[in-house]
């Protein structure tokens, strides 16, 4: 049974007990278009199981973690990213109160589209 946060807003867009605009879903991974977007393609993978931040990964993490980031590239060219090296896209995990972490839910952003963007 995947641990879960019953207080968690991304635990509960994870079960749909919050609406979200998804992007992708498997067994252990679940991404959605971000609801505030910084850039024209800006969406988030998750993991399903309630992990806090980067702060908390352990071993068996491993495999999940190298998992988002072979499907990060594949997810932004659906969303609209153009190809590398024109086009591209960013990945940023904010982790803790000064690495700007809002959401206490493991999630990396995934940006990308012509400039300029809101943030950076
Ligand atoms: P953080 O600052 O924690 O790295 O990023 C949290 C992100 O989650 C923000 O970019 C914010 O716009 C997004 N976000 C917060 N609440 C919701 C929500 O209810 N739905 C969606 N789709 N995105 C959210
Ligand atoms: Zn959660």
């Amino acid at each position: 049974m995947t641990h879960t946060d019953p207080d968690c807003i991304f635990c509960k867009i994870v079960a749909g007990q919050l609406p979200s605009k998804k992007v992708y879903e498997d067994d252990e991974l679940f991404a959605f278009h971000d609801i505030s977007p910084w850039a024209p393609v800006h969406f988030l993978i998750v993991p399903k199981a309630h992990i806090e931040s980067m702060a908390h990964l352990q071993p068996e993490h491993e495999a999940m973690l190298g998992r988002i980031m072979a499907l990060a590239p594949r997810l932004a060219l659906e969303q609209g990213c153009k190809p590398y090296p024109e086009g591209g896209f960013r990945i940023v995990v904010n982790t803790g109160a000064e690495g700007g972490q809002e959401v206490g839910h493991l999630h990396v952003h995934v940006m990308g589209g012509p400039r300029p963007w809101l943030k950076g």
